[in-house]
């Protein structure tokens, strides 16, 4: 892994002000790595519509990193939608993460007037033209609810085809997957970036649970670096570290330069791991 890398690093918007004041402290940290830019999550049915909205535009005005909200469709209604592309616009936010989302559960069906993500990229061009670099999700291990792994890739060209600029991917800790994937994409005519998510997974036994509901295997190797370390962090965390340096690793070797993180909100694993890999924040700041 070399300096000529580059990085994007995921968000989540937080209830509590402590919790914003923290991740503004995190992206400061991050900051130091020169990121291509911060994204930031959005609740289906705009739970986070206002929280999202403020803190891509503290990212960018405090923060000095070019900040991209994440979009969904579900449960949100067109005029919902382009009233947040004009604020965005407005504020001169240029990067958009584009999905179809997923309704907490209470919240009902899927409603919205758009169904998918390609029905969202096709609105947001025709609203906006080409000011927004779109971003679209693309899932190595096929999405959950796809019928099958071919109707998926399918699926993923539309969004491509619809107007995506790049796509950034679901976590996978098979990394194989990820080569598959974009080789089967790519010789059906999609030439956009298709940048790997990456999830340190510090908290193991409550991660496995949700990345496995997102359709992401996890492999018994992995299962096994974790074993007998519930009870203690410090452990975890390094294991944690090794195992995304390594993923890392296989990438950059297989010639992936552009890699983005799931952060959760903090910035200790990030620089182990950039640590672990030779790369040095640009900028004064360390993780606390
Ligand atoms: P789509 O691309 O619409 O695909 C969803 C399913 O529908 C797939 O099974 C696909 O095969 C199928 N499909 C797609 N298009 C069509 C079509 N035209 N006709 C028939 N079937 C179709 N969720 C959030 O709620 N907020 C976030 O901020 C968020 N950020 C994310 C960031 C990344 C990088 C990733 C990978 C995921 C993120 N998610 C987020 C999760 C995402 O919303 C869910 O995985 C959701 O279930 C699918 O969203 P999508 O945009 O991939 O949907």
């Amino acid at each position: 892994m070399s300096q000529d890398r580059r990085y994007s690093f995921e968000f989540f918007p937080t209830k509590t002000d402590a919790g914003h004041e923290k991740l503004l402290a995190t992206a400061r940290q991050l900051a130091t790595y020169n990121p291509d830019f911060f994204s930031c999550t959005y609740g289906a049915g705009g739970s986070t519509r206002d929280r999202t909205l403020n803190t891509v535009l503290q990212l960018e005005s405090e923060v000095k990193v070019p900040a991209a909200p994440h979009l969904s469709c579900v449960g949100d209604s067109k005029d919902d939608l382009r009233g947040l592309l004009t604020q965005y616009k407005a504020a001169g936010i240029t990067r958009i993460v584009a999905l179809r989302g997923d309704l907490p559960s209470g919240m009902g069906m899927a409603s919205g007037e758009l169904r998918h993500a390609n029905d969202l990229v096709e609105f947001i061009r025709e609203e906006t033209g080409d000011h927004f670099h779109i971003e679209v999700a693309a899932y190595p291990e096929m999405h959950p609810q796809a019928r099958n792994f071919e109707d998926d890739l399918n699926n993923f060209v539309r969004k491509a085809n619809a107007g995506a600029d790049s796509a950034i991917t679901q976590y996978f800790f098979n990394a194989d997957s990820y080569f598959y994937f974009v080789e089967r994409v790519r010789a059906m005519g999609v030439d956009i970036p298709i940048v790997p998510g990456i999830m340190p997974m510090h908290n193991f036994k409550q991660a496995r649970n949700f990345v496995t509901r997102a359709g992401t295997t996890v492999p018994d190797w992995l299962a096994e670096k974790f074993e007998g370390l519930d009870d203690d962090a410090e452990t975890r965390k390094l294991v944690a570290a090794t195992v995304a340096a390594g993923q890392v690793q296989k990438l950059a070797k297989h010639g992936v330069d552009t890699f983005h993180f799931y952060t959760m909100n903090r910035a200790d694993l990030v620089f182990a791991i950039s640590h672990l890999l030779g790369i040095r924040p640009q900028g004064a700041q360390k993780a606390a």
